[in-house]
């Protein structure tokens, strides 16, 4: 199989160490199998984009060597050639969204949902009151085509709703996690389709990860609660799901997760302070995956030849900034 993986941030600020180790182990994956990185920027939530992002994690890349053949190219702060695999920019594909979600909503998966702010917010009060976990109750999910017809025709907001089947189990196989199963009726008829047209996470990133040849997912275990989601909008679309591969957190000495609170965590901290990115690299590399063996200083060519998935562990990694600047002492 020809394995192609994909670092996916969104460019709500700098890159931080979590980022550069998802980074980090697709880029090492695709290396040990001479796949494919792709680089997507997931910038469909406008409300998050902070200014200068994109270019800040693609230097912080670059600095790391983690992303550099074919990659994007950047010159006083500003992308000017976007290598072979990206960077894709998800709000330069709004069309291509909006064709997939057609499809969903002409095989019945999913529908057009006009309720108002306030009466979402009425039904979530009145649920919670309740004690029961707050969902949309379906309220637009028989609308006729009519009465659909004659709401977009007033210029009525809208939404474009996932339409979850009623009792369902959603299976999958997480390459760290194991066997995963999750019913529907614990699930929410996710919005794929915001007000504002753009499509939300879960829709740009599964027509994406398809289009894409995506192979093998590897990203933080904070994505593995939207995965069920996913899988079901595969099925949706009659596409096979990929693999997956959810990491697990870094953690603070505390065992609590890694917050700036507690020292730096962005790349250009480190960056800023004189550290060799290969020694960073090493470190992080060594952040929730072990080569099997007593060794602790590779380069990233060994890691290249050493990585594999089986061994990423299971628990969370603590991140010990003195073994990093034993490491940055070594090299
Ligand atoms: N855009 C997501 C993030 O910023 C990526 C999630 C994924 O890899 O699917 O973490
Ligand atoms: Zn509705």
């Amino acid at each position: 199989m020809m394995v192609r993986v994909r670092f996916a941030p969104s460019p709500t600020g700098y890159l931080h160490i979590g980022g550069l180790r998802t980074a980090l182990y697709n880029y090492l994956f695709a290396k040990k199998n001479n796949g494919t990185m792709v680089l997507r920027i997931e910038d469909t939530d406008q409300n998050r984009l902070v200014e200068g992002a994109i270019e800040g994690l693609i230097q912080s890349m670059n600095w790391a060597e983690v992303y550099h053949e074919e990659g994007p190219f950047i010159q006083e702060g500003r992308i000017i050639q976007k290598g072979e695999n990206g960077p894709y920019i998800q709000s330069e594909r709004l069309p291509i969204y909006k064709e997939y979600i057609q499809k969903l909503l002409d095989n019945g998966w999913a529908y057009y949902c006009f309720c108002s702010k306030e009466r979402l917010d009425k039904v979530r009060d009145e649920q919670k009151a309740k004690g029961d976990i707050a969902r949309y109750d379906g309220h637009c999910r028989n609308l006729s085509q009519e009465e659909i017809e004659a709401k977009l025709k007033e210029g009525q907001p809208y939404v474009i709703r996932l339409k979850l089947p009623e009792n369902r189990l959603v299976t999958f196989d997480d390459i760290v996690r194991g066997h995963i199963e999750v019913n529907t009726n614990d699930l929410d008829d996710q919005v794929l389709i915001k007000s504002d047209g753009y499509p939300t996470y879960h829709f740009a990133v599964i027509v994406d990860d398809y289009l894409m040849g995506i192979t093998h997912i590897i990203r933080g275990e904070e994505w593995l609660p939207s995965t069920p989601k996913h899988v079901l909008l595969y099925e949706a679309f009659g596409w096979d799901a990929p693999q997956f591969v959810h990491l697990p957190n870094i953690l603070n000495q505390d065992r609590k997760k890694l917050s700036k609170r507690q020292g730096d965590v962005a790349v250009e901290d480190f960056m800023k302070k004189g550290y060799l990115p290969e020694a960073l690299v090493n470190f992080i590399a060594l952040l929730g995956w072990s080569p099997g063996n007593e060794e602790e200083i590779f380069s990233i060519e060994e890691l290249g030849q050493l990585f594999d998935l089986e061994r990423v562990n299971k628990s969370g990694a603590v991140f010990d900034v003195s073994k990093l600047n034993w490491m940055n002492a070594h090299y």
